[in-house]
This record gives C-alpha cells, sequence and structure tokens, in this order.
C-alpha cells in the first residue's frame, strides 16, 4: 500500500485516517482548517475578519461565538458535535461559528477517540 501524506503539509498519514477535501487527502489539521477558512478566500471569512476588526474595542465575540466559547471554558472539551446540540445548531452552523474563534486563537479543535473535540486555544 503507498503511503498517503497530507496534500497540504506533507504529514504521513495513516491508513483511513486522511479526509478528502476537494480532491485532496488532508490530515485531520489540514481538513478542520480548509474547512474553517473554507478555500483559502471565502467572503465571509474576510469579511468578518474585517468586520470584527474594525469593532470598536476590538475583536468581540458575537453572543452565539461568547456561548460557545463559554461551553468549552467551563467543560474544558467538548465534542464537535456535542456543543453544538447543545447550542442548537447543526454541525455547519457550529463550524461556521467556531471559526472565527479559531483565528483569533481563542479555541481549538483536536481529535480524539475518533470525534473531533473543541478546547481553549
Ligand atoms: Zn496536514
Amino acid at each position: 500500500m503507498p503511503e498517503t501524506t497530507c496534500a497540504k503539509c506533507r504529514a504521513a498519514l495513516d491508513p483511513g485516517e486522511g479526509r478528502e477535501y476537494q480532491g485532496q487527502e488532508l490530515c485531520e489539521d489540514c481538513y478542520l482548517d480548509s474547512l474553517s477558512i473554507t478555500k483559502t478566500c471565502d467572503p465571509w471569512a474576510v469579511h468578518t475578519a474585517k468586520s470584527l476588526k474594525d469593532l470598536p474595542g476590538g475583536q468581540n465575540l458575537t453572543p452565539l461565538q461568547q456561548k460557545l466559547f463559554d461551553l468549552v471554558k467551563d467543560q474544558g472539551e467538548v465534542p464537535l458535535l456535542e456543543a453544538a446540540a447543545q447550542l442548537g445548531l447543526t454541525e455547519d452552523e457550529l463550524r461556521r461559528e467556531f471559526a472565527p474563534l479559531r483565528h483569533m486563537e481563542k479555541l481549538r479543535a483536536c481529535k480524539k477517540d475518533d470525534l473531533i473535540h473543541l478546547t481553549l486555544f
């Protein structure tokens, strides 16, 4: 079996570990990055980064982002799907709220027991 490497960071992937994203085999981290950033120049992400920067007082969180941050802060480590359920969001919606928090280096994702967990950065 040929060795698989992440198309982005070149990390070696165990069989079955890679995630396919737009035809490329990526490791979990790069896959999450790709989802968070969505094609490097997602207008929404850029817009968010810009509007956050333009806000008086700097990087204010939306109420939903604040809730997500508080949830992770209280529980230390929350499976992504559970966080979505607790906030009444779909997985996609949660990822959208999570992306700016990741960019602000407030939260990060890690993989544990084959599940994606959100933790403090
Ligand atoms: Zn990678």
